[in-house]
């Protein structure tokens, strides 16, 4: 009796001093996700006024109003630990927010280097900030400016002024003055400054950069919206049979993934492509829709004609010349019929999935009757 008593004593006891060792845990992770995020709301605001400090060094006085910032805050991890704090600092500072269509969050891998760029549109002046890899140990407020940035630059960067510096551009962006992310900030602060739909920001940050290719995926989406739109409730399964950028304009908004069973890629070769019938030669996408009373699946094939957009050749690897698309494309997005044009239409056995004619070893072209 006595031995059973200090067994349950010994019980309670361990269980009294696991739980307020579990509970002190819980208290101590809450702790460091506060100070994590005030050290990067710190570094945010921190950013903010140094990409001020950058423009008044060049006689521009920002006005909030008139800017646009772009960061892989929270996309990019610093010693173990989230960024997203910095996105508030920033953005508290410069005014611009995900509302309005002023903040962009671009997509980065988690060990990418954190950075920001702030892009005045009335002057065309862009500062452009990379932190260090390793946190710094003191008051971020107060730290020199290089030992919290590895780059600090500012730089012109409208359309038109980098068009008529052509020559001067292709070698800065060469020398990577935006650490290698010069393609990305120039492109998408430069469409978000002509007034680019919120829905095509949202293709932009997943794929990381603006790019005549994510347009194309762009239009077929609104190819779509018009052509060939979801039965209520139902819904999309893509499959493309030649992958390019369009994918992730795809993906992000028709919200089509592969994790949720919506998405399949094909990457054919032109070997691939060179049996396909001459009708179907510029075959790209193919899209099924399910229709929820019949259970039956229907589809759409298809292609995307480019058509020269006008731009000056400013070089061939020049942002100016993509640029220069880029901002073409955009004046006709809601022009998709000019650029997507319709392979077949059919409807599939019933029975059949989408997912039968995605399986190893299966040629879903073939099976439409479009290749040899
Ligand atoms: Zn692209």
């Amino acid at each position: 009796m006595r031995k059973s008593f200090l067994g349950i004593m010994v019980l309670v006891i361990t269980a009294v001093l696991l739980s307020g060792f579990c509970l002190n845990s819980v208290v101590l992770a809450k702790d460091m996700q506060k100070a994590e995020y005030e050290y990067w709301n710190s570094a945010g605001r921190r950013a903010g006024n140094q990409a001020f400090e950058l423009m008044k060094q060049n006689g521009v006085s920002p006005q909030k109003e008139n800017l646009i910032v772009l960061t892989n805050a929270g996309y990019a991890e610093i010693g173990n630990s989230s960024t997203m704090g910095f996105i508030y600092g920033l953005s508290n500072v410069t005014g611009c927010k995900r509302g309005n269509n002023t903040l962009e969050e671009i997509h980065a891998r988690y060990d990418a280097p954190l950075w920001c760029a702030v892009y005045d549109k009335v002057s065309g002046y862009c500062a452009y900030l990379q932190l260090k890899s390793s946190k710094i140990s003191g008051d971020i407020q107060k730290a020199p400016v290089s030992e919290i940035f590895g780059i600090t630059t500012v730089e012109r960067i409208n359309a038109d002024y980098l068009y008529a510096n052509a020559e001067t551009y292709n070698k800065k962006f060469g020398e990577k003055i935006f650490g290698g992310n010069e393609f990305r900030v120039v492109t998408i602060a430069n469409a978000v400054a002509k007034g680019v739909p919120a829905y095509a920001v949202r293709a932009f940050e997943y794929h990381d950069h603006y790019c005549p290719g994510v347009t194309s995926g762009i239009m077929m989406v609104n190819y779509l919206k018009k052509n060939f739109s979801p039965m209520p409730d139902g819904s999309y399964f893509v499959q493309s049979v030649q992958p390019w950028c369009k994918e992730d304009a795809l993906m992000t908004l028709l919200n089509a993934t592969p994790g949720k069973g919506g998405y399949s890629a094909l990457y054919s070769t032109e070997a691939d492509r060179a049996t396909w019938k001459p009708e179907a030669k510029d075959s790209s996408t193919i899209v099924y829709r399910k229709d929820k009373n019949t259970k039956k699946w229907d589809g759409v094939v298809l292609g995307f004609k480019w058509t020269d957009a006008g731009c000056k050749d400013f070089g061939k690897v020049s942002i100016m010349t993509k640029l220069c698309q880029d901002l073409r494309y955009l004046k006709k997005l809601d022009q998709p019929e000019d650029f997507v044009k319709e392979i077949k239409r059919f409807e599939l056995p019933a029975g059949q999935t989408p997912k039968d004619r995605a399986r190893p070893g299966v040629d879903p072209m073939k099976l439409l009757g479009l290749a040899e």
